[in-house]
């Protein structure tokens, strides 16, 4: 039998997504597959991407990465969640924890006793009712104990990391090539598509070489230079639900102790982040410019930041949205060649490692199966925009009407599965997660609760349990959190003990 295994891999891009799928890659499938990745300095890489979820902490482990190793090397810190400042009205700030919220009791979720004991006025907000959202804003952090009892919430703390995006490219570029991936440094200048069928044959560098492989993973950025300019997949444009379309990006020296968690503070044509680093704190404003100009934009960026700016502000122009396909023929397009959604929960670096973990375990071989092709697609397609639905929640979910950006975006007529699930949530609390969909319900309850959307009943079995343990279920969860924070160290002690940085 012929062997129709796949065994020549060219990868275009050397921005996080080229170098994850390489690092993934050649670490799963091993010898016996060449791999050679293609990236330009003179074009260079996005440069920014520095906040993550908890999920990437799998991909660390399947790379079999040391996380201390990982930290240092990154300059790296750790991140509880994300607080939201000035979302649902001016004033306001909430925390989207990672991790759970109390604990399930009987059949229902916490919230839903949560809710009866609140609505009575006899309960603290939600966010006294999880470790990470209590943590976070007190500066404290550490991973899970390995030491302590099953059921405290120091035995599974949820986190993610903050890391400097250049940094862990060159991270990952030297993991890859030390498991024999090749890097080609060069520029592609054009793709020559077999006459047949139109798959990708080979791509040409500026200088002559022309790489041949079997299948091709675009990662070369928001352009989608074999996706897009070669195959002609098209792009689904979102702009209408995420209308911001522009960021500025600074860095600026670090004041005071890291915060564990990542900010995202509301102003009026958008929203402005703040990532802190070891060596230096992440900026940016993400807005629209149909609301607001580039001037002002930079005015208020420069406006608010903790400490001296380290370089002028760099702008990037971006269209929220999906490509039509994100697989076709032999190319599969990884990062912002392959849609693009703001940063606002940090899910770009996640799709990124969903896209490999997917493409491992529908590996065609070189007749690329069409179910195949079709199965990655439509599930791709289903996670990105069930994620677009959570980032539209944070906009829709908006009392502000203090500039047109909000009222826009307060207006704005919404997906029909995220106007059905605010809706199911407002009558009763009640949740469900779709099939494979990224956010838990624990996500969307603190996203909805911290934007004031408030159900207006609780689930009916709840008074099937006497108030009095119902009142005891929801004070022991608060005070057991209450006494773990208290015991945890700050997170910059945990840094200095465990994972500081070298200066750089
Ligand atoms: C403002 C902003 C903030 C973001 N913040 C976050 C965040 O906090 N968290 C998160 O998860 N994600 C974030 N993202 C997304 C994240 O930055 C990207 O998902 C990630 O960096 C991956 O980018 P990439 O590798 O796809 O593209 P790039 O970094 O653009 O890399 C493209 C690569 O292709 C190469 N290339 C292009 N053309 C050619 C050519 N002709 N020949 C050879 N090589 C070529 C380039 O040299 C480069 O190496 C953010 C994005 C933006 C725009």
């Amino acid at each position: 039998m012929t062997d129709r295994h796949i065994r020549n891999i060219v990868i275009i891009g050397g921005g996080t997504a080229g170098w994850m799928a390489a690092a993934a890659l050649a670490k799963v499938l091993g010898p016996g597959h060449s791999i050679r990745l293609v990236e330009s300095e003179e074009i260079g890489t996005v440069g920014v991407g520095e906040a993550t979820v908890p999920h990437l902490k799998l991909f660390n482990q399947i790379l079999e990465i040391d996380e201390v190793e990982f930290v240092k090397q990154t300059q790296g810190t750790f991140k509880l969640g994300i607080e939201f400042v000035d979302w649902g009205r001016i004033g306001d700030r909430y925390v989207h924890g990672f991790g759970s919220i109390g604990h399930d009791y009987g059949l229902l979720p916490f919230h839903q006793y949560w809710l009866k004991l609140f609505r009575a006025g006899k309960a603290a907000d939600i966010g006294a009712y999880s470790l990470n959202t209590v943590a976070g804003p007190r500066g404290k952090f550490m991973t899970s104990a390995s030491d302590a009892p099953a059921h405290s919430p120091l035995a599974n703390i949820a986190y993610a990391y903050h890391f400097d995006a250049g940094l862990y490219a060159k991270y990952l570029r030297r993991y890859s090539e030390a498991r024999g991936v090749q890097r080609t440094e060069g520029r592609v200048v054009d793709v020559l598509l077999r006459a047949d069928d139109g798959f990708i044959e080979a791509v040409m560098l500026q200088s002559g070489e022309k790489l041949q492989a079997e299948l091709f993973i675009d990662c070369s950025g928001f352009r989608g230079l074999l996706i897009e300019e070669a195959l002609h997949t098209g792009y689904e444009d979102w702009t209408h639900w995420l209308p911001c379309d522009r960021a500025l990006a600074v860095p600026c020296e670090n004041v005071g102790a890291p915060t564990p968690f990542t900010r995202s503070t509301a102003r009026a044509g958008g929203w402005q982040w703040r990532i802190p680093l070891q060596h230096r704190t992440g900026n940016g404003y993400v807005y629209s410019s149909a609301h607001i100009s580039d001037e002002e934009a930079a005015l208020t960026l420069m406006g608010h930041l903790d400490g001296r700016a380290l370089a002028d502000p760099r702008k990037l122009k971006f269209t929220t949205g999906m490509r039509k396909k994100f697989w076709n023929k032999n190319c599969v397009a990884l990062g912002l060649a392959s849609g693009f959604l703001e940063p606002l929960e940090s899910t770009s670096i996640y799709l990124i490692q969903s896209g490999i973990a997917r493409l491992l375990n529908l590996m065609p071989d070189r007749d690329f199966s069409r179910v195949l092709i079709e199965r990655y697609n439509s599930q791709a397609a289903f996670e990105i925009e069930r994620i677009r639905d959570f980032l539209i929640l944070h906009y829709v979910a908006t009392e502000r009407r203090d500039s047109s950006f909000w009222r826009y975006c307060s207006d704005m007529t919404i997906p029909e599965p995220l106007a059905d699930t605010i809706r199911l949530f407002k009558d009763s609390g009640r949740f469900f997660r779709n099939a494979e969909e990224m956010f838990a319900i624990t996500s969307w309850v603190q996203v909805m609760l911290g934007q004031h959307i408030e159900p207006q009943h609780y689930h009916p079995a709840v008074d099937l349990v006497p108030d009095q343990e119902i009142a005891g279920l929801v004070d022991s969860v608060k005070n057991v959190i209450a006494a773990c924070v208290e015991a945890m160290p700050t997170h910059a002690q945990f840094i200095a003990r465990h994972c500081a940085a070298a200066p750089l």
